[in-house]
């Protein structure tokens, strides 16, 4: 059993490592845990961090954990792999794939999100390097090219990837791959300058991180430089889950308030856990929002322990002066 920490964290992607650098600033005793799988990963770079444009997320990751480490918060390379309330409901107990426990008084799980990607040959190979989900991260750079987007699982976001890339080329070609599309989208995006190809996209071709081309069941090839889909984001929210954390009815995500809280008292989540549309300056923007209010909400505790000892000191002292009287 390691010692009592005032905050664990869990997870060192863009809204873990904020808020571990908001937390250790402001004086708490900051544990950082993380299993080193951040979802940008297998891009070369990132996009949309004023300041941190164009860097490679390994470094912006690196660069956040010498930050966080520098006003003394703590990171250890672990999986968290269970946690739970404190005995007595005081805390929470959280379990390392290590073996290490550690006890905590306050929870933030920034864990992040894992894009489920489509069943197709090629894509796994490719995702990061020449197969995207976002315009807004990769677009740009990709401006000018030929364009394929495939259908999925997420028919809206790749409806709207289709549309949204013709702002960038005018080369887009939407395969929508057995994914329904009513005839008022297929106008509107014939309309906007959308191709739409019906033919079943049998695998992705390409190698070194470069596509040559989308080869279609009946052999023939589409040849283009870039493919977009649209994964199933599953967030990693199993610890939020064991610690008994709502869900909001709508999106059946666990549900958070403006600064991150949970319906668990001392449980914090922020970033792509609760929020799948976080970007990584959104899920930093969240994480210090969160870290703000754990401060926040530690103080009023420190507080509370404070009056409460004042409270038993002077009664413990008034007892004592009757005693006396009485002798
Ligand atoms: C290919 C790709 C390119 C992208 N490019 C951009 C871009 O250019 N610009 C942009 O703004 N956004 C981009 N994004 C989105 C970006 O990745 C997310 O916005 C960002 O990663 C969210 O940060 P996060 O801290 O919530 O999660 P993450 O960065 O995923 O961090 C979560 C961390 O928690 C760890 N973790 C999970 N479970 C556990 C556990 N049980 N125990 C310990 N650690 C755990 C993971 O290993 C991971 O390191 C891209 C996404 C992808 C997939």
């Amino acid at each position: 059993m390691e010692n009592h920490r005032d905050v664990v964290i869990i997870g060192a992607g863009s809204a873990g490592l904020t808020a571990g650098i908001v937390l250790a600033r402001a004086q708490a005793d900051v544990l950082v845990i993380e299993d080193g799988k951040p979802r940008n990963a297998p891009a070369a770079h990132m996009h949309g961090f004023v300041s941190r444009d164009g860097v490679a997320p390994a470094e912006f990751l690196a660069t956040g954990r010498t930050e966080v480490a520098r006003y003394g918060g703590e990171l250890t390379q672990a999986r968290v792999v269970d946690a739970a309330r404190g005995d007595g409901e005081e805390g929470f107990v959280v379990a390392l794939d290590t073996g290490a426990v550690v006890r905590t008084r306050a929870v933030l799980v920034a864990t992040g999100l894992t894009d489920e990607l489509p069943e197709l040959a090629g894509i796994r190979e490719l995702w990061g390097s020449a197969v995207h989900h976002c315009p807004h991260c990769h677009g740009y750079e990709v401006r000018g090219q030929e364009l394929v987007v495939i259908g999925g699982p997420v028919a809206a976001m790749t409806l709207h990837q289709a549309a949204l890339l013709r702002r960038y080329s005018d080369r887009v070609t939407l395969c929508p791959n057995g994914m329904e599309v009513s005839d008022v989208d297929r106008g509107r995006l014939r309309a906007w300058g959308v191709r739409i190809v019906d033919d079943t996209v049998a695998r992705v071709i390409g190698d070194n991180g470069r596509l040559s081309g989308v080869e279609f069941t009946d052999g023939s090839v589409q040849h283009c430089d870039s493919v977009f889909i649209a994964p199933l984001p599953r967030p990693n929210d199993a610890v939020l889950r064991s610690l008994g954390c709502a869900s909001d009815p709508a999106t059946g995500r666990v549900a958070v308030d403006a600064a991150g809280a949970t319906s668990v008292p001392g449980v914090w989540a922020a970033g792509n856990v609760t929020n799948p549309r976080a970007q990584v300056i959104t899920a930093a923007g969240e994480a210090s929002a969160a870290a703000i209010a754990m401060t926040a909400w530690l103080l009023e505790q420190d507080i509370a322990t404070a009056a409460e000892r004042d409270i038993a000191t002077a009664a413990e002292q008034a007892g004592t002066e009757t005693r006396g009287e009485g002798r």
